[in-house]
Formats: C-alpha cells, sequence, structure tokens
C-alpha cells in the first residue's frame, strides 16, 4: 500500500475532521502517501483530489463539519458513476480510500470494493444508525446539544408550568431521543421502533401535572411525525395540556465534537489505516463493548441496527 485516499459522505457530523486527520496522521506515520478528496463521491467524479500533509489538517481536531466538505452525487448511485470513480482512483495510483459517512456513503464504498479498490468505512453520522457498532461519530455531540437545549427549555418551563415538545433528528433511529430522554429526565420519549399510545401519554402527564409536577418533557425523534402535531394532538385529549413546540434541526449537526467524539474519530481513523496496511478491504470499522471491530460492510448495509430496549425501558422506569 503506497497511497490512500479519503472522503466524507453525505450528512455532516461533528468528528469527521477529527477523523479525517487521524487517518491523514497515521498514513504519514505509516510511510503512505495519503490525499483528500473534496466534496464525497462528487468530489472523486470531478478529480477534486489533492495531496494531503500533516499541516493540512492542524487545528481541526476542535472543528464541526468537515473541512473536506461533503455532498450527496447521485451519478455515483449509477455502475457508469461507480466505474469511472474506481478508474480515477486509480489513475492517480490510489489503492486505498477511507470513506466517512453514513449508510449510503458505506453503500457507495461496497461498491468501489467490489471493483477493486481497497476501502474502509468509518460511521460517521449523528443519528446512530449504522449497525456493528454501538456509536458513530458525532452522536455523542449531537445527544449533548440537545440536552443543553432542554436544560434551558426546563428553566423557563418551570417557571410557566409548561410541558415542552422537544423534536430531535432521526428518521429511522430513535438512538438522538432515547440518549438525550434518559440523559435530560423526558417524561416521554418517542421513537419509531417502538409503538406509543397518545391517550395514554395525555393522561400521564394531566395526573403527573395534577400530582404537584410542574413540568414535562416528551421528546419526539422526526421519523415519529411532527412535533407539532403530536403537541396537537395531546391538546385535543386535554384542553389542560400547554405544550410548546421546539425543533432544533441543524443545530445537532453544529457544534465543537465532543470529547468523547474527538477520541472515537481518532480511534477509528487510525483503526482503518491499520487495517487497510494489514490488507483488509470491504470493511466497516465500529466500536462494539469499547473494543475496535472490523465487519464487512456488505454485512453491515443490509442489517438493521438492533434497538436497546434495554436503555429504552430504563428511561420509561425513572421517568414516573
Ligand atoms: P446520512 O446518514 O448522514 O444521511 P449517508 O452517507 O447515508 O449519510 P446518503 O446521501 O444516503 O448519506 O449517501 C451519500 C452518498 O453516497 C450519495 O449521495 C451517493 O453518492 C452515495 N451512495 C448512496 N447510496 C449508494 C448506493 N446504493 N450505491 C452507491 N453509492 C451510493
Amino acid at each position: 500500500l503506497k497511497k490512500i485516499a479519503v472522503l466524507t459522505s453525505g450528512g455532516d457530523s461533528q468528528g469527521m475532521n477529527a477523523a479525517v486527520r487521524a487517518v491523514v496522521r497515521s498514513a504519514i506515520y505509516h510511510g503512505i502517501d495519503v490525499f483528500g478528496i473534496q466534496r464525497g463521491y462528487q468530489g472523486l467524479l470531478n478529480q477534486d483530489i489533492f495531496p494531503m500533509t500533516i499541516r493540512s489538517v492542524g487545528d481541526i481536531i476542535q472543528r464541526g463539519g468537515t473541512i473536506l466538505q461533503s455532498a450527496r452525487c447521485l451519478e455515483f448511485l449509477k455502475p457508469a458513476g461507480q466505474q469511472k470513480g474506481a478508474d480515477i482512483l486509480r489513475e492517480y495510483g490510489i489503492d486505498g480510500l477511507v470513506v466517512i459517512g453514513g449508510d449510503g456513503s458505506y453503500n457507495g464504498a461496497n461498491k468501489l470494493s467490489k471493483l477493486g479498490i481497497k476501502t474502509m468505512g468509518l460511521p460517521g453520522t449523528i443519528d446512530n444508525d449504522i449497525s456493528f457498532t454501538d456509536y458513530t461519530i458525532g452522536f455523542d455531540t449531537a445527544v449533548s446539544v440537545v440536552v443543553d437545549a432542554i436544560n434551558k427549555l426546563r428553566d423557563t418551563m418551570s417557571s410557566h408550568e409548561r410541558s415542552s415538545v422537544v423534536e430531535v433528528m432521526g428518521r429511522h433511529c430513535g438512538d438522538i431521543a432515547l440518549h438525550a430522554g434518559l440523559a435530560s429526565g423526558a417524561e416521554t420519549i418517542l421513537v419509531p421502533e417502538m409503538p406509543f399510545d397518545l391517550d395514554e401519554v395525555a393522561d400521564r402527564m394531566k395526573d403527573n401535572f395534577a400530582r404537584g409536577k410542574r413540568h414535562s418533557i416528551i421528546i419526539v425523534a422526526e421519523g415519529v411525525g411532527k412535533g407539532e402535531d403530536i403537541a396537537q394532538a395531546l391538546k385535543d385529549r386535554h384542553a389542560s395540556i400547554d405544550a410548546r413546540v421546539t425543533v432544533l434541526g441543524h443545530i445537532q449537526r453544529g457544534g465543537s465534537p465532543t470529547p468523547a467524539d474527538r477520541n472515537l474519530a481518532s480511534r477509528l481513523g487510525d483503526f482503518a489505516v491499520r487495517k487497510l496496511i494489514e490488507g483488509e478491504s470491504g470493511k466497516a470499522c465500529g466500536i462494539i463493548n469499547g473494543e475496535l471491530t472490523l465487519t464487512d460492510i456488505d454485512l453491515v448495509v443490509n442489517s438493521k441496527k438492533e434497538f436497546d430496549l434495554e436503555t429504552y425501558n430504563l428511561a420509561l422506569r425513572l421517568s414516573q
């Protein structure tokens, strides 16, 4: 292995920069030339490829977003685009590629691997929706953004005896809602993986208020529905429920990555390079029970992440 490249793709997440830094510095440490590809697979097809040095990744470990930028690339969804990408990498003499992104980006890496390019996937997405890893890069920061917002909402809510419906990201995966809900003592956590009954939610809120609870937080993953609709549905059931809605949106993707995300990204980035050197390809890097792991990317993109029922039940037990 002489030359590798790194790209970030799909939705950006905090910690992608720390991962890029780790890939670049680990490669150089091992005597391998490393190239950056700007704007994901689109940049690959546009040959937006440039050499990176130790210094090109200086002062980025603390920054959100990605210095390599990200993009969605329709052309790469087609076999002709994928072949073109593999040909371009060969032209540059690049024999290994590290792809940092979510599920879609992993699919792209899988296709390149089948075309003979050595690929490694790093889980870069705030949603934590990738299987065969306990955590994705960006998830911890996104959860901390939500918890910070809820802390602020609590201050104003208890002054006015109100409820808050907080809509967070997660179309198919409720992990942000679950972990932020547990950490912020939410009364109700609605996630796409679990059925729920709004009658019961509304009754519980009413009873809790009657028993002296001064505020309540209902955290809703976007895959369940709009926060506005949930708030209206609760009010329709009990007119006394005065639920204000906060949609956190893209601020969940912003901000300086937490130490946990920076360290996860650093460990995974270095691991990906070492495994490429060892000859591995078509693999996704992850962390399971604290150990770094390698799984066939084909298996990862074809498995649905198991929902963490134990944590969900814990949150329920503590939300009285
Ligand atoms: P996030 O989960 O944060 O949205 P993602 O990586 O899943 O991130 P996508 O937009 O789904 O984001 O994928 C990023 C890019 O990966 C796409 O624009 C496309 O270029 C490529 N890609 C996605 N799916 C495939 C596929 N099935 N085959 C080849 N390339 C793909």
